[in-house]
């Protein structure tokens, strides 16, 4: 077990990094945070921040000698960065798993090698490809970048043939994977936690709302059978085993109008949908990172009450910096920013928990927030 006192490590700087960094220091340990952005959220609370690349080998000495254990923040790291890293310090989650679900068309395979249903789709690495993958698929569908996407970046819609040809090459002709869009009655995720000796804790399974291919609510517990609950958790438990996984994994499903379920992506790291657990769990997910990091136990991950999160992104600061009395005005509303210094359209500036007593509860008041906030209903 690694014990407070020790320096731990983290691999990028944002919104994750940095309530990561806030749980750890919150514990007891050192934070050395490693992101080329000299403005970086997470840097700004951590002991120290290496503002240079990822692959710079002087920073990665310096993390591989000081730091006990590192983890990441994101999944776009470069896998030779982990591996160099896991020479002299533990690596958690470890390379080979991060790798496998860096790129789409991996993650799709794994998937499948698992047996675990994912969306139709083909992987698509030249223009010539693209023919084949549409007459396999129903339309509309759509064309991912295989790697290096997040918050719907890199995604295009596709009714035609033409439509498929043009995304390919506005993409840069880069690999991609073609899948059929689905008529989603439901989206939620499931976050687990497992721990080096193989102990799995599940959170409670997050509702998702996206809005525009972002993260706009989330709504926990999920509105969903009890059923459909325990296969996603069988699901996910699977694919934790599969990889020896140490770490936090979030899966994200897809509820067919069939009642089907799909994985649509996993992610090797906590996640935007786990957010409601700073404040509606014992355990907030960034507190759970560093208790896998550092081989202790998972921490309680039973839900305290029901609560909605609700993201806010760059838009809202259009006119002028939001007026947080709305939130704040509220006692059962917890407000997140992340310290970042310009709100671009699209971009995770914060956001914001309610909690009360049933979840309609909490989202009217959620709403009652956005509306105050000036924020689209
Ligand atoms: P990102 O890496 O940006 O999160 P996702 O693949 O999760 O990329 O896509 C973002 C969102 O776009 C999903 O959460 C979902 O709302 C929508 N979406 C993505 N793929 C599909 C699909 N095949 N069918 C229906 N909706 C989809
Ligand atoms: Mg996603």
């Amino acid at each position: 077990m690694i014990l407070p006192g020790a320096m731990l490590g983290v691999l990028g700087g944002g919104q994750l990094g940095r309530m990561f960094t806030q749980a750890a220091r919150t514990m007891g340990y050192k934070v050395v945070v490693l992101d080329p952005d000299p403005m970086s959220p997470a840097g700004a609370v951590a002991d120290q921040h290496l503002s240079c690349p990822y692959t710079d080998p002087d920073a990665l000495d310096y993390m591989a000698q000081h730091c006990a254990a590192v983890t990441i923040e994101f999944e776009n790291v470069p896998v030779e960065v982990l591996r160099r890293l896991e020479k002299d310090c533990l690596g958690r989650p470890g390379s080979s798993a991060v790798d496998q679900v860096q790129d789409r068309i991996r993650e799709k395979a794994l998937l499948r090698k698992c047996g675990l249903a994912t969306v139709p789709y083909r992987a698509v690495y030249h223009s010539g490809d693209l023919d084949a993958a549409l007459a396999s698929l129903k339309l509309p569908a759509i064309l991912k970048l295989a790697a290096l996407g997040y918050d719907g970046k890199g995604q295009r819609i596709i009714w035609s043939a033409a439509e498929a040809c043009q995304a390919f090459a506005d993409f840069g002709s880069k690999p991609c994977v073609l899948e059929q869009r689905i008529d989603l009655r439901m989206e939620f995720s499931l976050l687990l936690a497992r721990s080096p000796r193989g102990e799995i804790a599940f959170y409670p399974p997050a509702e998702n709302v996206h809005v525009s291919g972002i993260l706009d609510t989330s709504i926990v517990p999920a509105r969903t059978s009890p059923d459909v609950i325990a296969r996603a958790t069988r699901m996910a438990q699977t694919l934790a085993e599969y990889l020896d996984y140490c770490g936090l994994l979030a899966v994200e499903f897809f509820l067919t109008r069939q009642n089907e379920l799909l994985i649509n992506e996993i992610a090797p790291r906590p996640h935007n949908s786990g957010h409601f657990t700073l404040d509606a769990c014992l355990t907030s997910q960034f507190e759970q990172q560093v208790r896998m990091l550092c081989g202790l136990p998972p921490g309680d991950t039973r839900l305290l009450s029901p609560a909605v999160m609700v993201n806010l992104i760059g838009d809202l600061w259009q006119a002028q910096t939001p007026d947080w009395g709305a939130v704040l005005g509220f006692p059962n509303a917890k407000l997140h920013l992340y310290g970042k210094h310009a709100a671009r359209p699209g971009r995770k500036m914060g956001h914001y928990n309610v909690l009360a007593p049933d979840v309609a509860q909490a989202l009217d008041l959620a709403v009652r927030i956005r509306q105050n906030l000036g924020q689209r209903v």
